[in-house]
């Protein structure tokens, strides 16, 4: 009952030629794709040239970050209104990378969900326990923490509307995929919290992604799991051929 989607996340790869070229080559690829949502994030200075190239195929452009504040001073940052007007339709928030290199913390995540969704914008929280937080047992106390802190500003409905992307740290650009099972029983757990934070037909609509080296042969088991509704997908996104895979799991 829940519609996977699929998003991929370029970083900080590929020049606005290159991205046009791997827009359109995606998009005729995916032409006729139906019953799963398709996402691509480019980098900011591609976002609106691939926005208008999306204009009539069946893929939403995301952006990989935002500011929670809707304008200001605050030099060098893109608040959720200037990403609407570019086309965009989701926004990734809590990557891990941003968690670990610019200082992005638990209850921004929360503010630029509540932000996004006030402009319109569907916001994909990442979350995601790192290696060491894994092998002190610590997995399941800090995804509940990230994900209540990145709901707390929104509503049962809001939430519902949302998505939600795990990403082990660990398995993040390492080419070390969690196991099917592993990945499930962490949805799982989201999906519990949710329910006990909000009610179970809330929880039983949220999105949640995997994301950790998802590539397309392993793509099609993690999907087999109940509780895994889409991937983020982050270098395996950069080449049409294997994200249409991925894509048509
Ligand atoms: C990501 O960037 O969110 C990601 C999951 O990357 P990769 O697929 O390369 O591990």
């Amino acid at each position: 009952m829940r519609k996977p989607i699929m998003a991929g996340n370029w970083k900080m790869n590929l020049s606005v030629v290159e991205g046009l070229a791997l827009a359109a080559e995606l998009a005729e690829a995916c032409q006729g794709v139906e019953g799963v949502d398709v996402v691509i994030a480019p980098t900011a200075t591609s976002l609106y040239p691939i926005g208008q190239a999306l204009k009539g195929t069946n893929i939403a452009l995301a952006a990989q970050n935002c500011h929670p504040a809707p304008q200001g001073a605050f030099t060098g940052e893109l608040a959720p209104p200037m990403l609407a007007e570019v086309g965009c339709r989701y926004v990734i928030i809590g990557h891990s990378e941003r968690r670990q290199f610019f200082g992005e913390t638990d209850e921004g995540v929360g503010e630029k969900a509540r932000s996004l969704i006030d402009h319109g914008l569907i916001p994909i929280i990442c979350l995601g326990e790192t290696l060491e937080e894994r092998e002190a047992g610590e997995t399941m106390r800090v995804v509940k923490r990230q994900l209540k802190a990145g709901l707390a500003r929104l509503s049962g409905e809001e939430v519902a509307e949302a998505v939600i992307a795990y990403e082990p740290v660990w398995a993040i650009g390492t080419g070390r995929t969690a196991t099917p099972s592993q990945a499930q029983e962490v949805h799982a757990a989201l999906r519990q919290e949710i329910a006990h934070l909000f009610d179970q037909a809330i929880a039983d609509r949220a999105r949640i992604q995997y994301g950790g080296s998802v590539k397309p042969s392993n793509v099609r088991e993690l999907m087999s799991q109940p509780d895994i509704d889409g991937a983020l997908v982050g270098g395996a996104s950069l080449k049409a051929d294997s994200f249409a895979q991925i894509v048509g799991f």
